[in-house]
């Protein structure tokens, strides 16, 4: 389980990390934790040349107050998503689904731009920024622009990020005093969720999100339309697999997928206050 070798450079800015993807191309890849990315390339399913590591730009971890946003940097941390009193106040769901990530060590080393730009449908954080209806802030070599977490997602491993672009911040709404509800299904302690669910009910208003229900992070459109039009959590989650593709492999069939969304959609309901 030897990766392919590559040239290794770090860079010691956002402006260098851009520079050199642009120099490289497609045969560069960023580096943030490397939690994600070096098991690929162990697997050889990845094989860059080059690895930028923008895993020490400090810059890029805080979680700062942003107004009506919480404003966190692309290289946090997860333990300090988890650990922080900002989040915890204003959006505990991110605090909170952040601490369930992997373990204490994965936590120590993975960041939130890493889990978001990686887009594995079986990641907890995404799903969670989809529920809440984040904006992702992507810098460039002409510039900055942001981009909607319901526009982030476009396939299997596959984000809305040029090959040249650096994630740098996500912007959270604060959603202080709302009902949320993260839920995860394993069958061991601290391992990838078989199915999870985000659900926030701010307001009358809701965003529910799956975990590893399909190819992408999906949004549950018709939870959130039931729900819109007063059903019941319970008859709101007989609509949990709508927008859902789910898959079988080793852990469950298709069948059982979507039971386990259906249950886990009508908790998260209930106990967002739904
Ligand atoms: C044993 C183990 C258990 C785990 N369990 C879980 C779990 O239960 N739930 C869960 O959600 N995750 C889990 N993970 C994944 C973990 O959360 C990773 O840390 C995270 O998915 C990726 O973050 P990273 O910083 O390590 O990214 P990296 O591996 O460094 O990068 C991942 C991808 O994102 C790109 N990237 C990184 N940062 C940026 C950026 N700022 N801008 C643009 N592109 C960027 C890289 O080029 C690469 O393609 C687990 C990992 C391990 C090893």
């Amino acid at each position: 389980m030897i990766p392919a070798a590559f040239d290794y450079v770090r860079a010691e800015s956002p402006d260098e990390a851009i520079a050199l993807l642009t120099e490289h191309g497609d045969e560069a890849k960023l580096i943030a934790g490397g939690h994600s990315l070096l098991p690929l390339m162990k697997l050889r399913l990845a094989s860059p040349s080059v690895l930028i590591d923008v895993g020490r730009l400090s810059d890029l971890s805080y979680v700062r107050d942003g107004g009506d946003h919480v404003a966190v940097g692309a290289l946090t941390r997860h333990r300090d998503l988890e650990t922080s009193d900002l989040l915890g106040q204003q959006v505990p769901i991110l605090a909170h689904a952040a601490g369930q990530v992997g373990d204490p060590q994965v936590r120590h080393r993975g960041t939130i731009g890493g889990s978001l730009a990686h887009a594995d449908p079986a990641s907890d954080l995404p799903a969670v920024v989809l529920a809440l209806g984040a904006t992702l802030v992507a810098r460039g070599p002409s510039g900055e622009r942001t981009i909607a977490a319901r526009d982030f997602y476009r396939g299997f491993l596959e984000s809305a990020l040029e090959p040249d672009e650096l994630l740098t911040e996500i912007r959270v709404p604060k959603v202080a005093g709302a009902g949320w509800s993260f839920q995860k299904f394993n069958r061991r302690a601290q391992d990838w969720a078989i199915v999870g669910v985000a659900a926030v009910r701010n307001n009358g208003a809701s965003g529910v999100a799956l975990v590893n229900m399909g190819s992408t992070p999906i949004f549950a459109q018709g939870v959130v339309d039931a729900m819109a039009g007063g059903a019941s959590a319970s008859d709101a989650a007989d609509h949990a697999v709508d927008d859902a593709e789910p898959q079988s492999d080793i852990n469950a069939s298709i069948e059982f997928r979507s039971h386990l969304a259906r249950v886990l959609v009508r908790r998260a309901l209930e106990e967002a206050g739904g």
